[in-house]
């Protein structure tokens, strides 16, 4: 199959607002503490890591940034997001579904077209509160089905341009309302990624849709045509979850699309016996599908740890962040993994470095995309926080007191910039 699509890297741009800066006019940032311990100066150039070097080694230097000794860190990749449906930038709006799937797509389906906000400008909201969090990429599943068809992909990839330099920004064409069930959906998926999403989503193919060789032989043949990848939502529990993993993990080795499948939420493999987790998680390793979780309240934490033992490549995100699915959320990745290393009862400085990965470098794998650390040649990309190391800052979860992308300030203080300019 061809290599799945992505959208562009966009760290390198600099917004029009940008100061022009010569490759010989480099930025100092000073007493940045690394995550190994080391107080170094951090040389931008070009909106890229020019040097590192020790901070007893750096000449005075009079309009350096100062960090004062603030511990940086790669920048935050969220896995699961629902960027259409957020009411981010409204007024607070109590929850208004009811406990059921079926009352939440019905309430969604009828709240949405009366809000105040596009899609693009709520979509915008969230996309800032995730930078303002040291967000720098993420993937998002936008709904796309029958009744509204492509109209919220659109105000998402209206968002998605309007902040190329804030994020790079996978979108997953999501069948909300199922796919066999919802006749029309097949070829809206379709066209999703004719328009310029970049996975193909699936939902529940037993549960809601009661066929699944019918969705997950549709889904995954609009990928494989398409040359992207596949990230199916997946609450069903037990036995009936675990045969859904069985029947994606047949198509994704069929189809050679190992590394571009993920199930999202997988919360039968929390429901199951360790001998029964274990075995479906050789499965996945084998098929290369991985997965996304946030931790639900609602279901038994997926056995992480044995996951990722197994090879699996297990990440995290947000899932719902203020919608009518839930009142809660902030758009904090590292929020997220912190309350997922809880779950987890993570508690040593090794098992927080795992909470870490899953929105750092695992986080980037599970996308297909390069993930960028603070070294040099790579984009000037990080976020400072108050904090001795990476354990104490998923524990604390400071504010962010700068976040910078490819060199650009993306937020201050907790606060995202009303304009980008260079750091
Ligand atoms: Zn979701």
């Amino acid at each position: 199959m061809p290599p799945p699509s992505s959208s562009p890297t966009h760290g390198k741009k600099k917004s029009a607002s940008a100061p022009a800066r010569t490759p010989d006019q480099p930025r100092h940032v000073d007493n940045a503490l690394l995550a190994d311990g080391r107080l170094v100066r951090l040389t931008i150039r070009d909106g890229r890591f020019d040097a590192i070097a020790p901070m007893a080694d750096a000449p005075a230097c009079a309009d350096a940034l100062d960090l004062g000794g603030l511990l940086v860190l790669p920048l935050l990749v969220d896995g699961h997001l629902h960027l259409d449906k957020t009411l981010l930038g409204l007024p607070w709006m109590p929850h208004a579904a009811g406990p059921t799937r079926a009352s939440r797509i019905e309430t969604e389906l009828g709240l949405m077209p009366t809000l105040p906000l596009s899609t693009a400008e709520r979509a915008g909201h969230l996309i800032r509160a995730c930078a303002a969090h040291g967000t720098g990429t993420l993937r998002t599943h936008v709904d796309v089905e029958p009744q509204n068809g492509l109209k919220a992909l659109e105000g998402v990839l209206e968002a998605r341009a309007a902040h190329r330099d804030w994020a790079q920004i996978q979108i997953v064409a999501f069948p909300q309302t199922g796919v066999m069930r919802a006749p029309g959906t097949l070829e809206l998926l379709d066209a999703a990624i004719a328009a310029g999403a970049d996975l193909v989503g699936g939902m529940d193919p037993c549960e809601v849709d009661c066929d699944p060789a019918g969705q997950l032989n549709g889904i995954f043949a609009i990928a494989h045509r398409r040359g992207v990848g596949v990230d199916v939502h997946l609450h069903e529990s037990d036995e009936l979850g675990l045969f859904s993993i069985r029947e994606i993990c047949k198509r994704a080795k069929a189809l050679g699309m190992q590394g571009h499948v993920t199930i999202s939420h997988g919360f039968c493999l929390g429901h199951v016996s360790e001998s029964k987790a274990r075995a479906t998680a050789d499965l996945m390793a084998a098929a290369g599908v991985n997965l996304v979780t946030h931790g639900a309240a609602s279901h038994p934490l997926p056995p992480l740890a044995l996951l990722r033992e197994h090879g699996v490549t297990v990440f995290a995100g947000n899932d719902n962040v203020r919608d009518i699915w839930s009142p809660y959320g902030t758009g904090d990745a590292l929020e997220r993994a912190s309350l997922i290393g809880w779950r987890a009862d993570w508690r040593t400085d090794a098992q927080m470095m795992d909470a870490f990965d899953l929105v750092t470098a695992s986080a980037a794998r599970g996308m297909g995309l390069t993930f960028s650390p603070v070294a040099v040649g790579e984009a000037a990309s990080f976020f400072a926080v108050r904090a001795g190391g990476v354990a104490e800052a998923l524990a604390a979860r400071p504010v962010r007191e700068i976040v910078v992308r490819g060199g650009l300030v993306l937020a201050r203080g907790g606060v995202s910039s009303q304009s980008l300019v260079s750091v």
